[in-house]
């Protein structure tokens, strides 16, 4: 099936999206990015949009500091993304991919003078890290602090950071890498925060750990509270306390809510997925699916449906 993509306004065939080799983003990364997920319920015959509009107000502030203008509001932004979605047909699970950009045909290292532009493309993408449960290790690249590159956003060229930590680790024979922040806390995965479980409490890094704040994480803190009645710390967490958590997972659009077995080639709890991981693991999914009334709102539909009786 033939996948569309946003470019210059226009909703056109992917396979014709096509950008000139001198744009600016191309060079150095002067890009923010969005992931947000489509997921399909098969019972329902829909997509389900993800919270789109945090993900778009995650864009919003990207641009802020890298001085992006993007020329539509939330609302449009949502729009555009239903119209996109439904325009492709899918029905499977999604991501989606906004970009807003330096789009000027025109090299210097700089964010100001230039012109830019928002694009987004859809493609069918099931689970990302493709594991039951996924075996990490420490990177021995750390997350920049905030006067590097702001990791709170979602800054293109940021991402050599996470590529050098995820091909270190998936050469090495993992799944997925977990960076330190500069200070040596824990930060987060490659593209995924990190919680523990500790003596029935979540802990998970704060935002001055370097961690991107996500939306999973906080949809993972929200239901745990409201429906386990587990509260989240948020606090500092030492490289140790990830050998010695009851049991551990990783947060992300992509990624979904996926439980470690190992890190660093010790097993986390009994190396099995843990009590209050999977309980998590079972509301997230319903969730997301668009199949818990409570948080329908989070759920953005794509397809009209016919009136039933
Ligand atoms: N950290 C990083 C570095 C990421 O790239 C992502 C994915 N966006 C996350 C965490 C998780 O964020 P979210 O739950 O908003 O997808």
């Amino acid at each position: 099936m033939p996948s569309y993509a946003f470019l210059n306004n226009e909703f056109i065939p992917l396979s014709e999206a096509k950008i000139n080799i001198m744009t600016h983003c191309l060079h150095y990364g002067t890009a923010v990015f969005e992931g947000i997920r489509g997921n399909w319920n098969n019972e329902q015959k829909q997509i389900y949009i993800f919270r789109p509009r945090e993900h778009f107000q995650r864009l919003y502030q990207g641009c802020r500091v890298m001085n992006i203008s993007l020329p539509y509001t939330l609302n449009e932004l949502c729009r555009i993304t239903v119209e996109l979605v439904s325009r492709c047909g899918f029905e499977e699970d999604l991501y989606i991919r906004p970009l807003a950009y330096k789009s000027s045909e025109s090299l210097g290292v700089r964010l100001h003078n230039l012109e830019d532009d928002f694009l987004m493309l859809v493609i069918p993408w099931g689970p990302y890290l493709d594991v039951d449960m996924a075996r990490c290790a420490v990177a021995s690249w750390r997350r920049p602090e905030d006067n590097t590159i702001p990791p709170q956003v979602k800054i293109t060229g940021l991402y050599v950071n996470n590529a050098l930590a995820k091909t270190e680790a998936v050469l090495n024979g993992f799944d997925e890498a977990i960076m330190l922040a500069p200070d040596g806390y824990v930060s987060e995965g490659t593209g995924e925060n990190i919680f523990l479980v500790v003596d029935g409490t979540l802990v998970t890094p704060t935002s001055y750990s370097s961690i991107l704040m996500g939306i999973t994480r906080n949809t993972v803190i929200q239901l745990a509270r409201d429906e386990l009645g587990i509260e989240t710390v948020e606090r500092p967490v030492d490289r140790s306390e990830l050998y010695l958590a009851d049991e551990c997972f990783l947060t992300g659009t992509a990624a979904h809510l996926t439980p470690v077995a190992e890190i660093d080639r010790r097993k986390i709890g009994d190396g099995e997925i843990g009590r209050i991981t999977s309980q998590l693991q079972e509301i997230y999914s319903r969730v997301i699916r668009g199949n818990h009334p409570k948080y329908l709102d989070w759920c953005l539909p794509v397809y009209r449906q016919e009136a039933t009786a």
